[in-house]
């Protein structure tokens, strides 16, 4: 049983209340770690720490290019132990073997490496143009780090998560107090540790503290936080919205969705319809910008779900661990009965359960969290499994007679996280793509988001962006120096103003 402390200005400590939790393999219900659980004084206790390190540390005050090398040094010992972490976030998210390897933990590290290499490009002084005061001044930008910013992330893909925090947050000179879930926190323990070790970072930098609801709203609360990244749910990011009102603190949110995904009338099915099993079932359909919504033209709608449907059906529901599996469990008991209640909830408004629907016991390993990946046709757009986040392999095939219907469902929906359009006419795609409120949109294509470009939500998917420049951007605000260029006092215009 592995066993985990809170990381606090650079030492690993048990909790103030001494408290642990225990972490459950969604594999088969197993325990496989012991982790200490933070409470709100060892929140307060990890802020001052980082706020220390801000305020006095010499972290914000070292040049770009030696805080990217240290970030490209922790990149090349995380990648020396990725074998391990992708085993390891396997076995607490339940994601499989092929996901983490291929994608969960080498993309995650890709963030870290990328990062180090953009940041010493970005100016951190610029020059503003001169405007019509009487007399003359040198005027530029600065941009610096925010001080202490906290992370709150949540539990489906945690390495990506966690990494797309702390990259660029500790790069542009924060401290940083990160706050996994405590569902899924082991891959933030194991980089802590990685970091402890590396000396990298001076004591303070890098802050972790796993713990659920209490320590989340501490961070949020606390004072000497200035400010917060939180990726998780909608509802529980307009929590964090009011908490952090209180010290009017700048906030980010990633948050959740209901991705439509648009095929047009002269889609490549070959493409296509792979395409939307892969939109939709990465990792069981635990993902953000899933693609739970295909919008199917009148003309195709037999011959797509038919073939979704054989498609489906060819996947193999197994242990995470095991290389053949291309689906895995959902994360625990909750998750699971949160799907059973929507698959029930779609049959009582009226759509086709096509394939799918049921938990599953056989063939897979005892104790763990497996339901079958899913399909309904015949969905309303207005019906709650096309409106509401399932989080599991739930996909809702909505038909539609032209493709202004199309965009006008894809658009009735509170979130606005990504989409996608497939067509074999890439211009028809765009002046679809154009018309969708979504913050990200694929063209023949799903979930691709790389380290170079902007990801984030409209409407009730977010505020602000990851990645790249605009995700550097966040983590930095913008000071205005005015140096007056005036010769003598009396050049001074605000002379005459006071009667001075
Ligand atoms: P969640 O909102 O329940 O929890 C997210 C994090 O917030 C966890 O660390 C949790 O402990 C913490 N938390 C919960 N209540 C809190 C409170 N009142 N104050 C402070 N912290 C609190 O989300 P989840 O179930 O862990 O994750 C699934 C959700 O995350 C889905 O809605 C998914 O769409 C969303 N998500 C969004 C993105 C994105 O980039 N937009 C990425 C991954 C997941």
């Amino acid at each position: 049983m592995r066993e985990y402390r809170l990381f606090i200005g650079g030492e690993f400590v048990d909790s103030a209340s001494g408290r642990t939790f225990d972490v459950v393999t969604p594999r088969d219900g197993s325990h496989i770690a012991h982790v200490a659980e933070a409470g709100a004084e060892d929140v307060h206790r990890a802020v001052a720490a980082a706020r220390k390190a801000a305020d006095h540390g010499p972290w914000p005050t070292m040049s770009q290019p030696e805080r990217a090398s240290r970030i490209m040094r922790l990149y090349e010992l995380l990648m020396a132990e990725q074998s391990e972490l992708s085993d390891l976030e396997a076995q607490d998210t339940g994601q499989t073997i092929r996901v983490s390897n291929l994608f969960g933990v080498p993309y995650g590290n890709e963030f870290w490496r990328f990062t180090a290499e953009l940041y010493p490009k970005v100016e951190l002084i610029e020059p503003v143009p001169a405007y019509g005061f009487p007399t003359p001044a040198w005027e530029f930008t600065l941009l610096e780090p925010h001080g202490v910013v906290g992370g709150i992330t949540p539990w489906n893909v945690p390495y990506i998560e966690n990494s797309w925090f702390l990259a660029p947050a500790l790069a542009t000179g924060n401290t940083v107090v990160l706050k996994p879930s405590p569902e899924t926190p082991l891959t933030a323990m194991e980089t802590a540790r990685i970091a402890a070790e590396s000396d990298l970072f001076p004591p303070g930098v890098l802050n972790v503290v796993p713990g659920g609801v209490e320590p989340g709203q501490t961070l949020v609360e606390d004072p000497g936080v200035d400010m917060i990244h939180f990726t998780g749910s909608t509802e529980t990011g307009k929590r964090i919205m009011q908490l952090a009102s209180g010290t009017l603190k700048k906030i980010t949110l990633e948050l959740g969705g209901k991705s439509p995904n648009i095929l047009l009338d002269d889609a490549d099915l070959d493409m296509a319809i792979p395409g939307s099993l892969w939109a939709v079932y990465l990792h069981s359909g635990q993902i953000c910008q899933a693609g739970t919504r295909l919008f199917v033209p009148a003309s195709l709608y037999d011959e797509v779900v038919a073939r979704l449907v054989e498609a489906t059906e060819g996947m193999t529901l197994g242990d995470p661990m095991d290389y053949g599996s291309d689906l895995g469990p959902l994360l625990n008991r909750r998750q699971l009965e949160t799907v059973e209640r929507y698959v029930q909830l779609g049959l009582d408004e009226g759509a086709k359960l096509l394939t799918g629907g049921q938990r599953v016991t056989e063939g897979v390993p005892e104790g763990g969290y497996y339901f079958e990946p899913t399909i309904f046709g015949e969905v309303d757009n207005g019906m709650k499994i096309a409106q509401e986040e399932i989080f599991g392999p739930v996909l809702a095939v909505i038909r539609y007679d032209s493709v202004d219907d199309a965009i006008r469902m894809a658009n009735e929906s509170i979130y606005g996280l990504a989409g996608a359009v497939w067509s074999r006419d890439v211009n028809r795609a765009v002046n679809v793509a154009r018309r969708l409120k979504t913050g990200t949109i694929w063209v023949n294509d799903f979930h691709l988001i790389g380290p170079h470009a902007p990801f984030g939500g409209y409407k009730q998917s977010g505020i602000g962006r990851e990645h790249g420049i605009w995700g550097l951007r966040e983590n930095l605000q913008t000071k205005y120096v005015r140096v007056s260029q005036e010769a003598t006092r009396d050049q001074k215009f605000w002379f005459q103003v006071l009667g001075l």
